[in-house]
């Protein structure tokens, strides 16, 4: 089963696609984690996508097409993987659509998970990421339970991304109303997408998603 979840920076959709990942069994794609850890080990891809990244701007479409047309032919993705941060545009989309094609198979449902301006600037400014595994917490609204520069599950320093200052989140949410949003019409034509109210907590969201898997 091939799941895509869209939604803005901070919509909570690498949460919800990690607990779905974990449910299913199947691997999760998070773009923007992929290009973190090329950027941290100052790979040539890393060093090439580190300024755009943290302009708020998007990796151009051939870097990312090539990242992952590599996964998801990898040997772990055959039964279905979740997408998370991907696809971006329009072009990735219809690019994808022609990977899967060639081993015959297709997306199953895109899940699109809404929440307003104001909570994800307030969500995205707070929020602090795990260095080693990329699990996220809040400042506020979630802190690491056991020290709060620590992650409670690898033990592994927190950090504030460069891309969740204020300044460039408001170029993120610009870039994603400018060239991800079209996507929700790609897929709603495609009768694929779900939308989902991501305001709600971790658990209500989840429930949402999960409920609308097992109708399949
Ligand atoms: P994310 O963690 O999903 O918010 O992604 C962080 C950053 O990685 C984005 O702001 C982009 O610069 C880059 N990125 C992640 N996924 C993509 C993609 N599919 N296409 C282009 N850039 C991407």
């Amino acid at each position: 089963m091939i799941i895509v979840f869209l939604g803005p920076p901070g919509s909570g959709k690498g949460t919800q696609a990690r607990q779905l990942s974990e449910k299913l069994k199947l691997p999760h794609i998070g773009t923007g984690n992929i290009l973190r850890r090329e950027v941290q080990a100052a790979s040539t891809l890393g060093l090439k996508v580190k300024d755009v990244m943290n302009s708020g701007n998007l990796v151009p479409d051939a870097d990312i097409l090539e990242l992952m047309t590599n996964r998801i032919n990898e040997s772990d993705c055959k039964s279905g993987f979740i997408l998370d941060g991907f696809p971006r545009t329009t072009k990735q989309a219809k690019s994808l659509d022609e990977i899967l094609e060639k081993s015959n198979r297709q997306i199953k449902r895109v899940f699109n998970i809404k929440v307003s301006d104001a909570i994800l600037i307030e969500r995205l400014s707070g929020r602090r990421t795990c260095k080693q595994c990329g699990t996220n917490y809040h400042i506020i609204n979630a802190p690491a339970k056991k020290n709060k520069d620590q992650c409670d599950k690898c033990g592994s320093e927190l950090y504030q991304r460069a891309d969740d200052k204020v300044a460039t989140i408001k170029q993120r949410l610009k870039v994603y109303e400018e060239q991800t949003a079209s996507l929700i019409y790609f897929y709603k034509q495609q009768d694929k997408l779900i939308d989902i109210r991501g305001e709600s907590s971790i658990d209500r969201v989840f429930k949402e998603i999960e409920g609308n898997v097992s109708r399949q």
